[in-house]
Parts: C-alpha cells; sequence; structure tokens
C-alpha cells in the first residue's frame, strides 16, 4: 500500500491510474477504523481496480465545542487493517495541505441543511462538502462508496454531484451493525459500560417505529412520540432528535407513505450516535408492509 501524505505525490499516482484506464474506487474516512468503513472499501476493491481511502479529520466540519479535538485517531492500527483490505493508496494529508490558507470559496448547503443533523450540528455540511469536493478533485475517483448510516450526509453529496455535474457515481452501503444491533461507530469507543449496553435502544426505538408503521400507525407525530418515550425509557442519553421524513428530499410528512427515513441522534456523555433506518412503504389489500432501501 502507497502512502500519500502530500497532494502532490497524490496527484501523480493517480495520473498513473488514469493513463492506465484503470478505475478507482474511492472511500474517504476520518479514520479509526472499523468494520463499516471496510465493508464499503471491500466492495469498491471488488468492484473497482484500484482503492484509493483518504484519512483526515477534517476540521472544517466541527462545531465549536464538538469533539474535534478528542475524535478517535489510531492511525498505526489503520495502516494495517488498510493493507489488510487491499488498499492501493492511503491518502493521509495534514490539516496545512488540504487548508493552507483560509479558504477564500466553500461550499454551501442550501437544501437539507435545516434538519436532522443539519439542523443540530449548523455549518457540518458545509464542512463535509467542501472536503469532499477537494477530495473528488484530487483523487478523480470514478465510483465513491459512502454509509447509509449517515444517510444525510449520501442524499446531500448525491445532491451535490448532480448541482456540479462532478463526474462520480455515488453508491450507498448498508450499515454495519454489531451483533445486538448497534450500529458500528468510530465514536461507540467513548461509552461508558453502562451506555455501551443502551446504544442498541437506538436500533431498537427503529424498529419499533417500522413495527408501528406495519400495524397501522400512519400519524408521524405519533410515531415520533413513541420512539422518544422508548428512547426515554432504555437510555439515559439526551435526545438530539428524532425524526420521520421523505426520502431522499428529507422534508416532513404527517403521514408516513412512499418512502421515508426514521432517524434518531442521542448525546452520551461522551458520544453523540445516531442511527436511521430507511424504508419504501407498500400498502396491498390493507396490509402494510416497509421494505428497507
Ligand atoms: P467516517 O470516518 O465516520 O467519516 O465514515 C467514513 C465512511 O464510513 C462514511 O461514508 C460513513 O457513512 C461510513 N460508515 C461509518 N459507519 C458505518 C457503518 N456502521 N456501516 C457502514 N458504513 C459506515
Amino acid at each position: 500500500m502507497k502512502i500519500r501524505t502530500t497532494i502532490a505525490d497524490l496527484q501523480k499516482q493517480i495520473a498513473s491510474y488514469k493513463e492506465n484506464k484503470q478505475s478507482i474506487g474511492f472511500v474517504p474516512t476520518m479514520g479509526a477504523l472499523h468494520e463499516g468503513h471496510l465493508s464499503l472499501m471491500r466492495r469498491a476493491k471488488e468492484e473497482q481496480d484500484r482503492l484509493v481511502v483518504s484519512i483526515f479529520v477534517n476540521p472544517l466540519q466541527f462545531g465549536p465545542g464538538e469533539d474535534y479535538d478528542t475524535y478517535p485517531r489510531t492511525i498505526e492500527r489503520d495502516k494495517e487493517l488498510l493493507k489488510d483490505v487491499g488498499a492501493d493508496v492511503l491518502f493521509l494529508p495534514s490539516v496545512n495541505e488540504m487548508y493552507p490558507r483560509p479558504l477564500h470559496t466553500s461550499v454551501t448547503l442550501k437544501k437539507g441543511a435545516d434538519v436532522l443533523c443539519g439542523k443540530s450540528r449548523p455549518g457540518h455540511f458545509d464542512g463535509v462538502l467542501t472536503v469532499v469536493l477537494k477530495l473528488f478533485q484530487l483523487v478523480q475517483p470514478d465510483v465513491a462508496y459512502f454509509g447509509k448510516k449517515d444517510a444525510q450526509q449520501v442524499a446531500v453529496i448525491q445532491n451535490m454531484v448532480d448541482d456540479f455535474h462532478l463526474p462520480v457515481t455515488i453508491v450507498p452501503c448498508d450499515t454495519v451493525r454489531e451483533k445486538d444491533g448497534l450500529a458500528v461507530s468510530s465514536r461507540n469507543v467513548r461509552l461508558t459500560e453502562k451506555e455501551r449496553k443502551e446504544a442498541p435502544h437506538l436500533y431498537k426505538s427503529l424498529e419499533l417505529g417500522l413495527s408501528l408503521i406495519k400495524n397501522g400507525t400512519k400519524r408521524t407525530e405519533e410515531l415520533k412520540e413513541k420512539m422518544r418515550e422508548y428512547i426515554t425509557q432504555h437510555t439515559s442519553g439526551k435526545i438530539d432528535y428524532i425524526d420521520i421524513l421523505t426520502y431522499p428530499t428529507l422534508t416532513e410528512l404527517s403521514q408516513v407513505e412512499g418512502t421515508v427515513i426514521l432517524a434518531v441522534a442521542v448525546q452520551f456523555q461522551q458520544a453523540r450516535l445516531i442511527d436511521n433506518v430507511i424504508v419504501k412503504i407498500a400498502v396491498d389489500k390493507g396490509e402494510v408492509t416497509c421494505i428497507a432501501l
């Protein structure tokens, strides 16, 4: 595996892949790699000639008081995992390499900034989109792989690709979970033992929402209230949001229909966790089914 820490060296490597007409699969990450990241990489590896991974904890996407300084950094272990998975290139730039001076221009999210994580983390997606645009320019991937765990992130990145005609295909990949249902996340290591036991209830609250929908509950307010009660009863965390929106447009709806996302975010002592499910609701002869997307 080649490790490239400068933009110039990365670009030389990318140019050689392009010259040889090799397709490039790209997985951008913030490191502290886990099975979720690795599943994206395995898929990219299978589908493309070359796998490029970036590890960059992007200061632009962290707000004041968020966990930029304490975000888990496990670079030596990450390198081993990347070798095992067969990554061709690790792009590992410093903050100074990516932002040698304050940016004169940046990407601003116009639609979708006022819901879910956009609402509770002002400016977060501007930072994500700006760094992803820079990374796409540098890596020039044919296909970029993102996790559905961060469903709003995939949606806004797809919208940016459409808005700016970026020549890359975005592939959303399924959420990898622990055996007890907890979505794998770099931040899970910061849960206390007690919180770790409670954390699977985030996913269980989503499952509760789905089972209520299947049993005929349609009103989103009622569904959200039941999910809220469930999380309050089963965890010590503070609910940041519980929402049910259309997908991928992320607009409010009073009754569930069509394709929807059920999403939750809960703040524990040292870790804010998010989870979601995206389902297509089908009604046949009065019977409701939720088809996972
Ligand atoms: P991050 O390092 O948190 O920025 O994540 C890098 C990529 O891995 C993003 O596209 C995430 O959505 C994806 N990812 C994170 N956790 C999971 C998971 N449990 N399952 C699938 N993909 C994930």
